[in-house]
């Protein structure tokens, strides 16, 4: 079977299930994306593999099965609940453009930055390509978020700093909620954090530890 076949996503699909993914609407926008059209093509053979490959520059398009539990802590806010989709979404950190992707089909609107220009240029041509809708793609540094089009319904970074940046917060709507890593309290590795944001202010949760490249200011 060629990669270009969706049995081959499916089965990725059905091996994160098997694996504990819960979140069915990622899981069939998963099953809807070429993940092997954005990676180098003598890397596409992997692209179905649950494991998180270089897009270059010291960057890496993370694992599917961390795209799909991001997703998933999205989806359990209450806000994407009483919606039932993402609404407006912020990304930070673009890389080679595939979450973004998946993202699309399940928001109304998604603005995706990325601070390292050959990158942001590489999504762009991935997304034009295969016609994603309803994305716009921004080169600039995400750790000042975009407040020309705040608040976001859903902010999702891809990249972990010593903590969440006030922009970010500043930026997420009422009933809205953020999912980003950040470094844990013992300084050692990440941890997943999860902001939502109620009428009378934010609540911040824990999640489990994860592995993102770093996150840094400023653009190149
Ligand atoms: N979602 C991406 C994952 C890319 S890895 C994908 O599907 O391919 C994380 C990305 O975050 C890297 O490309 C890195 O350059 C970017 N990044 C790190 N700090 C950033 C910042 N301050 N603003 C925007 N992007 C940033």
């Amino acid at each position: 079977l060629g990669l270009d076949s969706a049995t081959v996503r499916q089965r990725m699909v059905e091996r994160l299930r098997a694996d504990g993914a819960r979140c069915e609407p990622a899981l069939q926008a998963m099953a809807s994306v070429s993940r092997h059209l954005f990676v180098d093509t003598a890397l596409a053979t992997q692209a179905y593999e649950d494991t998180s490959l270089p897009i270059g520059l010291g960057q890496t398009i993370s694992k599917p099965s961390v795209v799909a539990r991001m997703i998933e802590w999205l989806y359990l806010g209450e806000g994407a609940r009483q919606r039932g989709h993402l609404g407006r979404v912020m990304e930070i950190g673009t890389g080679c453009g595939y979450q973004a992707a998946v993202l699309a089909q399940l928001s109304s609107h998604v603005l995706s930055i990325e601070r390292l220009k050959p990158l942001h240029e590489l999504a762009a041509r991935h997304l034009r390509a295969q016609h994603v809708p309803r994305t716009q793609l921004f080169y600039g540094d995400g750790m000042l978020g975009y407040a020309p089009r705040a608040p976001y319904d859903s902010i999702i970074a891809a990249a972990g700093g010593d903590d969440i940046p006030q922009a970010w917060l500043d930026q997420l709507a009422v009933g809205g909620r953020l999912v980003a890593p950040a470094t844990a309290a013992d300084g050692q590795g990440q941890v997943l954090v999860v902001v939502d944001r109620f009428p009378d202010g934010l609540r911040r949760t824990l999640g489990e530890v994860v592995q993102f490249v770093p996150l840094k200011s400023g653009i190149k």
